[in-house]
């Protein structure tokens, strides 16, 4: 059995919560054989979750388990905000991204032109403290697509991603979170999963458990080659995905 644990049903805003809408997700992760799928919204958009219609829908659905998630955006400073977004609300589980680097969205396509101008080795000691904070935060259950700063396909070495990723796993793995394993990246320049097998391979020896996702904005996106992703972690040594039900996680084998 498959999971995706990150399925965005307003997207960037262009969708809304409808039974209809979501069903064509449900439908989707049936066909990919995915067996429980966790609806996610970045956290701007909280306002417009329906949480009644996505607990009616994982009432009705016998051979799909449905669960209720939301995307937070890391930014150090927002601590009250983030507080408040975490414990006021009915979710199944949080996951924590960064987004941007001093008020940089460096993911958006409007601004990667940014990579050309600064030093690449300092985009990536800046983002990798970030994630690390978000870890060390407490506040998460998930840390998203913890190498998207790779988006663009500008890389470091993979031997000095690895040197400076290690602090940051070290600290995931000292918080009790999960990292997963998204195929998102395989619909962005980098043409990668988040994050690199060397990475995941180094996981596997902390430890850390993990979970799959798509990161799908629409539909069709459901399940996107997480069997990929779910190779991935099998090549490492993992046989364990991460499920959550109320914040509180279990583990499946695949
Ligand atoms: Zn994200
Ligand atoms: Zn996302």
């Amino acid at each position: 059995m498959l999971t995706d644990f990150h399925v965005h049903v307003i997207a960037h805003g262009e969708y809304r919560y409808s039974q209809e809408w979501l069903q064509q997700y449900i439908e989707k992760a049936l066909e990919k054989n995915v067996g429980v799928i966790g609806f996610v919204d970045h956290d701007e958009y909280i306002g417009q979750m329906d949480f009644a219609l996505v607990k009616k829908l994982a009432e009705n659905y016998n051979n799909i388990q449905i669960r209720h998630g939301l995307e937070v955006d890391y930014i150090p400073g927002r601590d009250d905000a983030i507080k408040r977004l975490v414990a006021g609300n009915d979710f199944d589980f949080i996951i924590g991204s960064v987004h941007f680097i001093e008020k940089w969205a460096f993911d958006h396509p409007d601004y990667h032109h940014i990579f050309q101008t600064q030093d690449l080795m300092d985009i990536y000691v800046k983002y990798y403290r970030l994630v690390e904070e978000a870890a060390l935060s407490g506040w998460f259950d998930i840390i998203g697509h913890l190498d998207l700063v790779k988006i663009w396909g500008c890389k470091l070495r993979p031997e000095q991603n690895l040197k400076l990723v290690e602090q940051v796993l070290q600290s995931v793995k000292k918080a009790g979170a999960v990292i997963e394993i998204n195929s998102g990246g395989l619909r962005k320049p980098v043409q990668e999963i988040y994050p690199s097998f060397d990475i995941i391979q180094r996981m596997y020896e902390l430890n850390i458990p993990i979970c799959l996702s798509s990161d799908a904005h629409q539909p069709d996106h459901t399940g996107y080659e997480v069997e990929k992703a779910g190779q991935l972690a099998k090549k490492a040594g993992y046989r364990y995905l991460t499920v959550f039900f109320r914040r509180t996680k279990s583990y499946v084998p695949f």
